[in-house]
């Protein structure tokens, strides 16, 4: 019977996923759950309804069993358990989410939050997985994961607070300037960039699911090109970051 349960493979753990593992792991405190701890019963139903919401479903799909075998893969990344004989079956992005956040607490508790917000929400939910094909190739998943990453680009793409920023923007004045670059579409295409320009919303990624509505000061303006570079890898730079980056890449 094992046997043919696993021919059919789970789908291997996301970054969001492990965000929530990680999170379990620190609260535990390096105590040991059972698997019918509370705790574990409960992300292993929240990962369960995640999976659901892309059409994937299956019995031993994220069970409690493969929770708790998922937080004893991230104690093998624990430098407090470095003797002890973990289990060595830790991959690449468990490395990265643990010094993504291991050491900042805060965050990590923040961040999983958000995410597990996001998951409970129905809307949210289905919004971030009709959306989720919307990223280009060469745009980077945030270090917070794909359902804050695509809820990110949902917000920022809202035409009509676009549409409200921009106009806000050139009544005070009087163009539409990158905020990082200060490249000016109209200045260099003439009428054909009138316009034109595109805006990235600044706020932490783990505020998105508490703060539906989009202020116009969530919103920076900035060119195409800039755009890119911010989310083209981890972590993404923020505008003054972006802003130093191109001042230092012209100093030849
Ligand atoms: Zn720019
Ligand atoms: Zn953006």
């Amino acid at each position: 019977m094992a046997k043919t349960e696993k021919t059919k493979r789970n789908p291997p753990w996301t970054r969001d996923e492990i965000i929530l593992a990680l999170d379990l792991y620190q609260k535990l405190e390096g105590t040991w759950p059972a698997p019918e701890d509370t705790r574990v019963q409960d992300l292993s139903h929240t990962l369960n309804r995640l999976w659901r919401a892309q059409g994937v479903d299956g019995v031993t799909l994220r069970n409690p069993n493969g929770v708790k075998m998922k937080l004893m893969n991230l104690r093998s990344h624990d430098p407090a358990f470095e003797d002890v004989d973990g289990l060595k079956a830790g991959n690449r992005l468990e490395v990265e989410v643990w010094n993504d956040f291991a050491g900042q607490p805060q965050h990590l508790r923040e961040t999983a939050e958000a995410i597990r917000l996001a998951i409970m929400d129905n809307t949210l939910l289905s919004t971030a997985y009709v959306k989720n094909d919307a990223l280009s190739s060469e745009e980077m998943d945030a270090p917070e994961g794909r359902i804050l990453t695509v809820m990110h680009h949902s917000r920022e793409r809202s035409r009509k607070i676009i549409q409200a920023k921009k106009k806000a923007v050139l009544t005070k004045t009087g163009r539409l300037a990158c905020e990082a670059c200060g490249f000016d579409f109209a200045q260099q295409y003439g009428d054909r960039g009138q316009g034109f320009i595109e805006c990235h919303h600044i706020k932490p990624l783990c505020d998105l699911p508490k703060e539906t509505r989009t202020r116009l000061d969530d919103l920076a303006l900035v060119c195409a090109n800039c755009h890119r570079m911010i989310h083209a890898q981890r972590p993404w730079l923020n505008i003054e970051e972006l802003s130093d980056l191109i001042g230092s890449g012209c100093m030849y």
